[in-house]
């Protein structure tokens, strides 16, 4: 996609920190890190989210992530790690290419845990929403 900041990573046209790169997938350094060693995978096939990416993509992107991830814990010795998406403007995405953030946590880093993005279950009560999703 021709306006695609990551898409322009992948083809070169703008500097990026790579630090993993396999035929299908790309890691990077996040340019605005939240936690030390902060990174960044992305598949180099533009997605705008996980639904848009074919799945043969997906199940390469994940393992991406566990390879990148066992770097980081080599390297920087992690205490655990948080993975997150976000996926469209509600939830903060702000790269329309599907990317999987990698924050290395360490002890005392003050971050918190993904029960802290929203706390707001709505009105209808967990059977209410078994019956529609089962
Ligand atoms: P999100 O808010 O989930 O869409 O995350 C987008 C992330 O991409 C942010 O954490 C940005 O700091 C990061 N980012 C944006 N542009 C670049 C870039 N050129 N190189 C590295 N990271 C970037
Ligand atoms: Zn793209």
């Amino acid at each position: 996609m021709t306006d695609c900041v990551f898409c322009k990573i992948v083809k070169g046209e703008i500097q990026s920190n790579t630090v993993y790169e396999d035929e299908s997938n790309l890691a990077f350094l996040d340019i605005n890190p939240q936690a030390m060693g902060h990174t960044m995978v992305i598949s180099k096939t533009h997605a705008s989210s996980l639904l848009e990416l074919d799945d043969d993509k997906l199940k390469s992107l994940i393992i991406a992530v566990k390879e990148m991830a066992k770097k980081i814990k080599d390297k920087l010795n992690p205490d655990g790690f948080s993975y997150g998406i976000n996926q469209g403007k509600i939830s903060g995405q702000s790269v329309p290419h599907l990317h999987i953030h990698i924050f290395p946590r360490y002890e005392n880093d003050g971050g918190s845990s993904v029960h802290s993005i929203v706390k707001n279950p709505g009105p209808r009560s967990v059977e209410e929403i078994y019956e529609v999703l089962k």
